[in-house]
């Protein structure tokens, strides 16, 4: 009779929790029309990386209004803020992004068509923003509802791309006495895997020389642009003798005005990546000699400023399998006739992946293996800081990949939206499930510091400069 009594007393709580996150579930749905609205703004606005005033200020005020308290301008950038609704623990932290991508503007149209022709949402950071803005808001509505104990802080990230705005705020101690920091980023499908990313370490190498008359006195000049030759010269030989999970990238952002002038200014921006960031480390080290061979070799001289500089994601096992048997609860979405008739002309465009749009219906298994996949961010920052946990849902067409028109096209329209409620959702359930759970926080803890090691000290791969505000003039 006492068991009996006992197993009716567990499902009844089961029932009114499921009960509970339904409600949460339906609270957020509600209000999707205003939760748009928001994003397709961020989405026409697409200011890129520390120049998202617009932005920022756009979500600082839905969640003032929404009685959270917001300190902006931390970590002396002016885009960045924090959020903050409730007191003492737990603190559960959530990122949002909202910078847009230099040369990637494009219509909400299924066709390659610039918008103004200067930047676009092409990684989706728009949603991103507005996403995990709508989670924080949903938890402090339960919060106040039932009246939980505790702390929920959405951090504004400014300059996600190439800026690294987070490793600053990491390197700041905005993340210290945060138990567990969720995130999303949009995608062509639903998953919420323990993947890690690339190390990253980027920047800019500016070679001086001595303009000239390129004909008649040839001889008096230095070449700048030599120096910028000579050092991609070896960083191509170079690449035979590097770790072959390694990525090597760069542009040339100044190679002279005219072909009759030596030039006597030339710059190389260059990018270097790796699964294990101190392989990153050493590679970095190695283009600084590369650059002063280069330079010693042309008669030029060399500066080198770093820009960039991000971990790799360190996955949490435990806090994925929260985030996924939540995804699972939300579960996808069934594209309007209309929207498949939009996909459908995406989907034979060039540069699109093999994929079927029933992914946007559909959550994937859960993959505990950490593999690094193709991109870095600076989220892995902020996972050695703190236990981290993030999804992907699908915002674009499924096939569709990052930085490319079709996910500014995509991201533009409803696809993006729907997308973005199946981030809101999750995020608010898995920051629901761990304030109800401190065992949860404790076990993803103990798995963080396994992880990192006893002896782990933080230390950023930027070294003690200021943030590149200006990286994207
Ligand atoms: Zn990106
Ligand atoms: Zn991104």
């Amino acid at each position: 009779m006492k068991k009996l009594f006992i197993l009716f007393l567990i499902a009844a709580n089961v029932t009114v929790f499921s009960q509970t996150k339904q409600q949460v579930i339906n609270d957020i749905q509600k209000r999707q029309a205003e939760y748009s609205s928001i994003a397709m703004d961020i989405w026409k606005y697409a200011e890129v990386g520390y120049q998202e005033y617009k932005s920022s200020e756009l979500l600082q005020q839905t969640l003032k209004k929404e009685g959270f308290s917001v300190t902006a301008g931390v970590a002396e950038i002016p885009t960045a803020f924090v959020a903050t609704f409730g007191s003492g623990k737990p603190v559960i932290g959530i990122l949002g992004e909202f910078d847009a991508l230099p040369g990637l503007s494009q219509a909400a149209k299924p066709e390659k068509e610039s918008l103004n022709g200067v930047a676009g949402h092409a990684c989706g950071h728009h949603l991103f923003g507005v996403g995990s803005a709508a989670a924080a808001i949903a938890v402090k509505d339960w919060m106040k509802k039932t009246g939980q104990k505790g702390t929920v802080k959405f951090y504004g990230t400014p300059a996600e791309e190439g800026g690294s705005g987070k490793v600053y705020m990491v390197r700041d101690g905005l993340f210290n006495g945060v138990d567990v920091v969720l995130h999303w980023h949009p995608g062509s499908g639903n998953s919420a895997n323990a993947s890690s990313s690339l190390a990253n370490k980027s920047g800019k190498f500016r070679f001086y020389g001595r303009s000239a008359h390129a004909a008649a006195s040839p001889e008096n000049g230095r070449s700048a642009l030599d120096g910028v030759e000579a050092m991609t010269h070896m960083i191509n030989m170079m690449r035979e003798h590097v770790q072959e999970d390694s990525r090597i990238h760069y542009v040339i952002t100044s190679g002279g005005k005219a072909p009759n002038v030596v030039p006597d200014f030339a710059e190389l921006y260059l990018y270097v990546r790796h699964p294990n960031r101190t392989n990153v480390k050493e590679m970095w080290e190695w283009m600084e000699n590369i650059a002063q061979g280069a330079a010693q070799g042309t008669g030029t001289r060399v500066e080198s400023e770093v820009l960039g500089g991000v971990y790799e994601l360190l996955p949490n096992e435990t806090l994925a399998k929260v985030m996924h048997s939540n995804m699972n609860k939300v579960g996808g979405y069934v594209l309007t006739p209309e929207e498949v008739a939009f996909a459908n002309k995406i989907l034979p465009t060039p540069g699109m992946f093999k994929s079927t749009l029933d992914a946007t219906n559909t959550i994937e298994e859960l993959k505990l293996e950490s593999s690094a996949n193709g991109g870095s961010t600076d989220v892995g920052d902020v996972s050695w800081a703190v236990p981290t946990v993030g999804c992907r849902t699908a915002t674009w067409v499924p096939g569709t990949p990052a930085h490319s028109w079709q996910a500014v096209a995509a991201g533009g329209t409803n696809i993006g939206v729907k997308g973005m409620m199946i981030a809101a959702k999750t995020i608010a359930l898995s920051a629901i499930d761990l304030f109800q759970n401190q065992e949860l926080i404790d076990k993803a803890t103990v798995e963080f510091k396994a992880k990192t090691g006893g002896d782990f000290k933080y230390e950023s791969l930027l070294g003690d400069r200021k943030p590149a505000l200006n990286y994207r003039n």
